[in-house]
């Protein structure tokens, strides 16, 4: 049996993981399930997959999950807080942990999954993009084994050779292509973005996914987070990672080597495939996952992305060439700012405006270590904040 951590169990990816889990049963025990608020779906989860410990974030709340458990599950430990999560990243029967906790907060457990050479099925995208060098150097001395959740990188992951040296030239690949839906506002024109509220920016075409990582989405930053992320994982410079717009989200991404070859991973909009893909390779098992009806599919399409409305992109693109701490501050200004649009308290259309400030202000310096991170991570978020409160009211 392979034991599986899952921070964040109770999310988008956390759901859809236990899916393709309980599929094959005789497979995987699940030795931890971790999640923020929701108490009643974490309970549920532990009453069906038995885990050995539970977390949840909020220590009130934990204990009243501890009592509810007692009856029904009585094997299970309940703790709380950080100490909990890294319990659950490092337990010693966990095999593969799989990281899906949304945003900054998912780094230490990452993190602490990774040190502890764990096989890290890598959703939480945001841990990469605002730790960078320091995740892979992390990743370096444990040996640790990431394996890339996003639809994206698990699809460059299968197109590339193994191992992935260091620099992609010398394996012969050209370039590396992220393929972006465009998300709600593909067509939408700039001039009515002020008016784009966080229903219509949740409303995905064709991904279910958490509110977060749904409005970068809308804003391209999602894909932007993805270059900087492909940028670490595939130590690939900025120049070999290219964008296109393909609204099918039926090609999830493509490599293209010197030859002119050009692989491409494609499978229905469903993260089960790549999720399964992760807890199975080098093998492959089954997703739940209809397969593709190449004859019903009438055309796929590819254009490039417009910057102009969508800046994000560009100041991701912006973050790797100013390299040092850039990531990390557009990442904490993306968080805030996308907090602050969800509460109504932002316009879609200064999400950007934000960032960019953030990016102007604060990026002067390299990051050497965790609390030289923490530390930028804190004033980004704490400029974000202050800038946000001195922009007109929504
Ligand atoms: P979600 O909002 O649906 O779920 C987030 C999970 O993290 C929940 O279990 C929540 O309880 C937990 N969580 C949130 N804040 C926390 C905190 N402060 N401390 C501890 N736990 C916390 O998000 P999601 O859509 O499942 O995305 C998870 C990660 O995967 C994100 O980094 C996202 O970018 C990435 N990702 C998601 C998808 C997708 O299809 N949903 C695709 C690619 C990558
Ligand atoms: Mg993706």
């Amino acid at each position: 049996m392979i034991g599986i951590s899952l921070l964040g169990a109770t999310g988008s990816i956390g759901r859809n993981t236990l899916d393709v889990i309980s599929q094959h049963p005789d497979r995987y025990q699940v030795i931890a399930l971790t999640a923020h608020k929701d108490i009643v779906k974490l309970r549920e989860q532990c009453e069906r997959y038995r885990p050995q410990i539970a977390v949840l974030a909020d220590s009130a709340g934990a204990q009243q999950l501890a009592q509810q458990l007692k009856k029904t599950v009585p094997e299970t430990t309940v703790l709380t807080g950080a100490d909990g999560l890294r319990a659950a990243a490092t337990h010693p029967e966990a095999d593969q942990v799989m990281a899906a906790i949304v945003g900054a907060a998912g780094l230490a457990p990452t993190l602490a999954a990774v040190t502890a050479g764990k096989r890290v099925l890598l959703a939480n995208k945001e841990s990469l993009v605002m730790a960078g060098d320091l995740f892979m150097q992390a990743v370096q001395r444990s040996q640790a084994n990431i394996l890339p959740i996003d639809s994206e990188h698990n699809a460059i992951f299968q197109c590339l050779p193994h191992p992935i040296a260091a620099g992609l030239a010398s394996q012969g690949v050209r370039k590396i292509t992220l393929t972006a839906s465009g998300g709600p506002f593909l067509h939408r024109p700039a001039g009515t973005f002020a008016s784009i509220t966080p229903e219509e920016a949740c409303a995905h075409p064709k991904w279910q996914m958490g509110e977060k990582i749904s409005v970068d989405s809308a804003s391209l930053m999602n894909k932007g987070l993805e270059v900087i992320e492909a940028h670490y994982l595939f130590q690939a410079s900025a120049d070999q990672i290219e964008v296109i717009i393909h609204p099918q989200s039926i090609v999830h991404s493509l490599v293209t080597y010197t030859d002119g070859s050009v692989l491409a991973q494609l499978s229905n909009p469903d993260m089960r495939t790549p999720i399964a893909h992760a807890l199975a390779w080098p093998e492959r098992h089954t997703a739940g996952v209809a397969p593709l009806d190449l004859p019903a599919l009438s055309r796929l399409e590819f254009t490039a992305p417009d910057h102009t409305r969508f800046p994000c992109l560009s100041l991701a693109y912006a973050a790797i060439a100013t390299a040092g701490n850039a990531p990390t501050v557009l990442n904490a200004a993306n968080e805030v700012a996308v907090a602050h649009f969800l509460r109504r308290q932002l316009p879609f259309a200064a999400i950007p405006q934000v960032i960019e400030a953030c990016l102007a202000k604060l990026t002067d310096s390299t990051i050497d270590n965790l609390d030289d991170l923490l530390e930028t991570d804190q004033c980004a978020r704490q400029y974000a904040t202050q800038h946000i409160a001195h922009l007109t009211p929504v």
